[in-house]
């Protein structure tokens, strides 16, 4: 598991279980820049290093000032946004079971915002991926939840992980653990909802599940489908362009068709989106390959270029087209 917050913008730091940011970033001392840090997993390959003291302590007046929106979603539903990946709570009568934690030090947070919708406590978790911005809070609600995701969450939160930037990424503490996991998908039979987690091959990363709130007619998606434009894909954690792709085209045809979409990251979709943006994503991935074979170089697609056509629509998040390209010819490499 991985958090962030400094150990002073903890705020509970004697609460059993907690990992304080420290743990996240002290190791090469790393402060992303600030219009990438909604989504820190993301920013790992285009970290800023910049002197600690003053962002550090802007990266926590920021979460501080963090607020949690909740949007209802139908029935006893709810989305939950403030940092990091989409939140969704199922309040049921005597407990919540909760899609993804967002960050630690925001744990307060959103169980307040819970609280006002739900009775507490959060009796179930079931995570998207391992990445950190969906993971963060694993600690503090592993003290009363049943933590459930894919064998891959576990293991790779388990292990820890150096990036290829050499930041270290910890092993996670074992309250952040998942204690059930599966290979292909399970089961949560939870108030009056019938919950279907659905393990998708490797995308985003090796260890995906959309989760299908089948009475809400509701669906999160996970880091495979993302609003923010050029999406990022964990290679180092077992992803792949072309897998989440896959992933996607074989999920949509068994997902109602007025089914609300919850990304990983931003609003609330359609099926139609997520259509569109698996073509789109094949569109470019396509155009790459093409150019790759035609013997251009890297250098000499971004010099051109190349994926001018999708910018416009999606270049304004923090993974850029040159950073595209550079994935999906590492992609296609390996
Ligand atoms: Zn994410
Ligand atoms: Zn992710």
């Amino acid at each position: 598991m991985s958090a962030i917050g400094s150990p002073r913008f903890d705020p509970a730091p004697k609460a059993a279980g907690f990992q304080p940011l420290a743990t996240f970033l002290a190791p090469a001392r790393w402060v992303p820049c600030r219009p990438m840090r909604t989504l820190l997993h993301l920013v790992m390959p285009l970290v800023c290093v910049l002197a600690l003291p003053a962002l550090a302590a802007d990266q926590d007046d920021e979460l501080a000032k963090t607020e949690i929106k909740t949007t209802p979603l139908g029935a006893n539903l709810y989305l939950l946004q403030g940092e990091g990946g989409n939140v969704v709570a199922l309040t049921g009568a005597d407990g919540i079971a909760l899609i993804d934690d967002e960050y630690a030090p925001l744990a307060p947070k959103i169980e307040a915002a819970l609280g006002k919708v739900g009775k507490l406590p959060v009796k179930f978790l079931i995570n998207t991926h391992w990445h950190g911005d969906h993971t963060g809070g694993n600690a503090i609600f592993g003290q009363h939840a049943t933590i459930f995701a894919h064998e891959n969450v576990r293991k790779r939160l388990l292990a820890g992980a150096t990036r290829p930037d050499g930041r270290v990424i910890p092993p996670a503490q074992p309250a952040a653990l998942p204690v059930v996991t599966f290979e292909e998908g399970l089961t949560l039979f939870f108030d009056d909802e019938e919950v279907k987690v659905i393990h998708l091959r490797p995308g985003h990363t090796d260890g995906d599940s959309a989760i299908l709130f089948k009475k809400a007619n509701v669906v999160h998606l996970g880091d495979d489908f993302v609003t923010y434009g050029f999406p990022f894909i964990d290679l180092n954690s077992g992803g792949s362009v072309r897998g989440m792709i896959a992933a996607l085209d074989t999920l949509v045809p068994q997902l109602p068709k007025d089914a609300k979409i919850v990304p990983g990251h931003g609003p609330v979709s359609t099926i139609d989106d997520v259509k569109k943006f698996a073509r789109t994503l094949e569109e470019i991935a396509d155009t790459i390959d093409k150019a790759k074979k035609a013997g251009k170089t890297a250098e000499q697609m971004k010099k051109e270029k190349l994926l001018e056509p999708w910018t416009p629509a999606w270049g304004h998040g923090f993974f850029k087209a040159d950073a595209f390209i550079d994935l999906v010819l590492k992609d296609s490499k390996s």
